[in-house]
């Protein structure tokens, strides 16, 4: 029998957190917490923890990641599945993480004799992941935070036809409509319409940074600075082979240390404080009603057209769209396919 709860995810933005279980034994897909000032937990309790034989981590954000050590003060111990990269870029860590690394990627990797998982690239950030996961006769998808149109990260979807007893699959900007392609290239028109003007991008640790950076890297002539919170993950990105889609990755470091110039696209923490009164700042996320910003809203998350896509493909019985406050309906599609 499968049971499904949803701990957190599902009508909100954050705290991702799925519970699967199959004749008694569980698991759990991500453990986030939402990304507001009570740091909302998602509603884990020990009789869950009880049953779980393991945790699929998709990738390092907080809203997927920040409720793990309340797993453990709940006296999970089992193993905490990751890829190598997200498990670099994780603040803390977990008593029994269990890593796979760039070569199992197509393979059935055995957690025990009736939990498997293939995995694959989700394009989001550097090492994030989906899940194809084999739970004694039961077989799930898991999208994990999923980018379609991304520029330097590849992004994949499991090969086999499988039909699969439930799939959960990002539905992040279900309420857009929008060509990352497209906006790439009117960002580079805009930087081009100010020559002589610092460029301040708020950036989060994600793969529409090095989109954007290196976009802007090959298309203008402009020096491209990247604040100290940010480096880690640009030396991520020279050093990862496989997660590249090749043509377009970079293989040298092409960003400057921070210095005020006037011609500089800086890319800057969000929560920064570093702050050039002269600079124009361009957003490329959410924007609050009074924000008058210059904004060119770049996907983090599958679109509507993305999510119609994604849902032909992953053949599924049943399926959970988590990751927006909005709902999805899609048409000729309803949103629980038993
Ligand atoms: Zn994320
Ligand atoms: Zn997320």
């Amino acid at each position: 029998m499968l049971n499904v709860e949803v701990l957190g995810g599902v009508g909100e933005y954050g705290r991702n957190c799925f519970y699967i279980e199959v004749d008694g034994q569980a698991i759990l897909l991500d453990c986030g917490i939402m990304k507001n000032a009570q740091k909302t937990p998602p509603k884990l309790t020990a009789a869950h923890v009880e049953k779980l034989v393991a945790v699929f981590i998709s990738h390092s954000h907080i809203d997927h990641v920040g409720a793990l050590p309340i797993a453990e003060r709940l006296g999970y111990a089992g193993p905490i599945v990751m890829s190598e990269m997200t498990q670099c870029q994780l603040k803390q860590c977990y008593r029994n993480t269990h890593i796979f690394y760039e070569d199992s990627i197509g393979e059935w990797v055995p957690i025990n004799d009736y939990l498997a998982f293939k995995w694959g690239y989700s394009g989001h950030v550097i090492g994030s992941v989906w899940y194809q996961i084999r739970f004694i006769d039961k077989m799930i998808f898991y999208s994990g935070d999923y980018v379609v149109d991304t520029y330097v990260l590849q992004a994949t979807l499991p090969q086999d036809n499988v039909i699969y007893d439930i799939a959960l699959i990002d539905s992040g900007h279900v309420e857009k409509h929008v060509d990352n392609q497209a906006v790439l290239q009117q960002i580079a028109q805009f930087v081009q319409t100010y020559p002589q003007q610092p460029i301040i991008f708020p950036s989060s640790f994600s793969g529409k940074t090095l989109d954007i950076a290196t976009y802007l890297f090959k298309h203008t002539a402009r020096p491209i600075y990247v604040e100290q919170q940010l480096q880690a993950l640009f030396q991520q990105y020279i050093a990862v082979g496989q997660n590249m889609k090749s043509e377009k990755a970079i293989s040298t470091p092409f960003w400057i240390p921070m210095e005020d110039v006037e011609d500089g696209l800086y890319f800057i923490a969000e929560q920064s404080d570093i702050y050039y009164p002269q600079a124009i700042t361009v957003y490329t996320g959410y924007l609050k009603k009074e924000d008058t910003y210059p904004h060119f809203f770049y996907k983090t998350h599958p679109d509507y057209e993305d999510i119609v896509k994604l849902s032909k493909q992953i053949c599924a019985k049943q399926v959970i769209y988590f990751h927006s406050t909005f709902p999805v309906q899609l048409e000729g599609y309803s949103e629980s396919r038993k």
